[in-house]
């Protein structure tokens, strides 16, 4: 039988090769950036039209090519910047493959102007889907300009697969961040349709940050510095509170390289956890530095997935260091809630000097004089919210007669809403009867044993029933701000809201302005504040957007469901002894007392009788 195999012709193997690297206009943005970084540019200009469907250009300063390199540099398997396979494991540029022109060369019509420093004149060179069209001798500034057009325009399926313009603008918006974030010290621009989307100076970290993402982020971030053999961590995270429900402003950069991974991404959430709101997003930007034969970057064409030898102790680090910020700068005064909150030192003393402890002795302390003699001092009798704790231990259990009779049964009372009723009556007669453990639950001891509350939940149930009654019988109290309150979504999510303002009115909310691009709220609901207004409508927003389809006949339980989850009391917030008893009387005045509205368990009961089992 005949051979049949063949080898392919160029532009073919480039077409093919261009399927792996370029997937959509933002990765041709992403390649040509890169190639401006190492070209050592100062500064750098992004231009693009139609979401980069017509039209990207980047114009850099850098070093410029020589005539034969302009030309060579389409060449698949042409790079400047590695020369043997031991390179692989030294890389300080972002590209190596010495595919990413000859890729693009060969979906789209390029156009590459370029000259270096010292020559006079540049090059210009015309290449069409692999074909070069014509090579010029040309004046232009030293650097270089490469324009791509119409990409695809070889390939109609995967022009077709293209998505909207707005969703290809936002990815290409994604890899100029990534790349400009990583190169602070590099200025960049960026252009859409004629207008100036970014400007950004020659800046530090911190203010390239606030530069991308506005003025408000500076607050917002807390700096994390640790340094180790193995690498060494610089950046900062977003202080819990303005944790978004999307996972927007997550970034690593791994010696310079925007890159993703899940697994550190895990070391960040754990770092944070028990300080998010459910399903919020901590943000993060985080420089590592590693020596750059421990990673191999190998792994994936578009270089964003890459392999550490060490990931386990990387993972470690990150995830102290972070957290070492987050109680250094007094975000998360007791992050481990086991820890006696006394021993914390608040961060500022650490500044101050300590005084020498002074030893108090009570003379006349007498350990058999009795329990009200004079003699014993006050400081070594239990405090008095000590002991009605203790005592309150045992309310209910007496026998039937002073509390026996108005004490219930945790099993009957779910059922039963007189015992309900009753219940109320329990804990309110018989003062503190509750106890919060770990600042999560609320303990709270009935005739059979005792309830345990979670905080959060409870609380969620208590308000959704409270906003569900509001907006039903149209009579939310509302409190005045000072001033309006300007707030910014984009226009879809403003649509989302205008959708929603009546039910929200009712709720308490008072908006001046809510159209086109702007929110001005002048009210709020009376279980909200100011500075939580924003992630309390991002939540909403998000709540909106994620709703099954077919539900929007109950838009006003969605409403009452997100205010309630977004209002509510949170794991690792402090009661007071009136506060924990509002709880337990509030959440028992609910209409369904034992469940979130998204149906999980508010409360638990452990009876004595299990109890005194755990003590066979
Ligand atoms: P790689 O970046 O992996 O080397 P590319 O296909 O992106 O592969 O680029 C090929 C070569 O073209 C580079 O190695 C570099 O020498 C040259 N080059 C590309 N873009 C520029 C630029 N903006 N300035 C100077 N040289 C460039
Ligand atoms: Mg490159």
């Amino acid at each position: 039988m005949a051979d049949i195999i063949q080898l392919l012709p160029d532009h073919v193997a480039n077409q093919i090769a261009a399927g792996e690297v370029v997937q959509r206009p933002a990765s041709v943005v992403k390649e040509l950036l890169e190639n401006a970084i190492d070209a050592g540019s100062s500064s750098v200009k992004l231009i693009i039209k139609d979401a980069g469907k017509t039209l990207i250009q980047v114009v850099d300063d850098g070093c410029g090519m020589s005539v034969t390199d302009a030309r060579l540099s389409f060449e698949r398997h042409a790079t400047s910047k590695i020369k043997s396979a031991d390179d692989l494991f030294n890389l300080h540029t972002k590209g190596f493959r010495g595919e990413a022109l000859a890729s693009i060369a060969a979906i789209a019509h390029v156009e590459l102007k370029s000259r270096q420093e010292q020559e006079e004149t540049g090059t210009h060179i015309k290449i069409e889907g692999s074909e070069v069209v014509s090579q010029e001798v040309v004046v232009t500034p030293k650097g270089t300009s490469i324009l791509v057009k119409n990409l695809f325009y070889n390939i109609p399926a995967r022009r077709n697969f293209l998505k909207s313009n707005p969703v290809e603008t936002r990815h290409i918006i994604d890899e100029f961040h990534r790349v400009s974030l990583a190169h602070p010290n590099v200025r960049f621009s960026m252009f859409h349709n004629g207008s100036e989307v970014f400007q950004l100076p020659e800046s530090n970290f911190r203010q390239r940050i606030v530069n991308i993402f506005g003025n408000k982020t500076n607050e917002k971030l807390v700096p994390v510095d640790e340094s180790t053999e193995v690498v060494t961590m610089s950046g900062f995270v977003g202080k819990p509170e303005f944790a978004k429900k999307t996972r927007g402003e997550q970034f690593f950069f791994v010696n310079n390289r925007f890159i993703k991974s899940a697994y550190l991404n895990h070391a960040v959430s754990s770092a944070f956890e028990g300080l998010l709101k459910d399903g919020a997003h901590a943000s993060y930007f985080l420089n590592l530095k590693v020596d750059p034969q421990t990673i191999d970057i190998n792994i994936h064409p578009t270089k964003t997935e890459i392999k550490f030898d060490d990931e386990h102790t990387i993972y470690a680090i990150l995830r102290s260091a972070i957290k070492h910020s987050l109680g250094q700068f007094n975000i998360a005064p007791v992050l481990d809630f086991e820890r006696n909150a006394n021993l914390d030192t608040p961060y500022q003393q650490h500044k101050t000097t300590a005084s020498a402890p002074a030893v108090d002795v009570d003379r006349s302390f007498n350990p058999f004089a009795s329990d009200d003699s004079k003699s014993n001092s006050a400081s070594y009798r239990p405090k008095k919210e000590q002991s009605a704790g203790w005592e309150s231990l045992y309310v209910g259990l007496e026998p039937k007669g002073t509390n026996g009779d108005i004490a219930i049964d945790a099993n009957n009372f779910e059922t039963d809403p007189e015992h309900v009723s009753m219940f109320q009556n329990a804990s309110q007669e018989t003062g503190a009867a509750t106890y919060q453990l770990h600042r999560k639950y609320v303990l709270s001891s009935i005739k059979s044993g005792m309830l345990v509350i979670d905080q959060h939940r409870a609380h969620q149930r208590i308000l959704y029933e409270e906003f569900l009654k509001q907006i039903t019988v149209k009579e939310g109290v509302s409190q005045q701000l000072l001033f309006p309150l300007a707030l910014n979504f984009s226009v879809d999510e403003i649509k989302i809201l205008v959708e929603l303002k009546e039910q929200l009115e009712h709720t308490g909310f008072v908006f001046s302005k809510l159209e086109g691009e702007t929110l001005e709220i002048t009210g709020v609901p009376t279980s909200a504040t100011e500075s939580g207004v924003s992630i309390i409508l991002e939540q909403l927003i998000s709540d909106v957007e994620n709703e099954v389809p077919d539900s929007s006949f109950s838009q006003t339980d969605m409403l009452a469901k997100s205010l309630a989850k977004s209002l509510s009391i949170k794991t690792g917030q402090s009661l007071t002894k009136m506060e924990q008893e509002h709880l337990v009387n509030s959440l028992f005045a609910c209409k369904e007392p034992s469940t979130t509205p998204d149906n999980r368990l508010t409360f638990v009961t452990m009876t004595v009788d299990e109890l005194d089992k755990k003590f066979m």
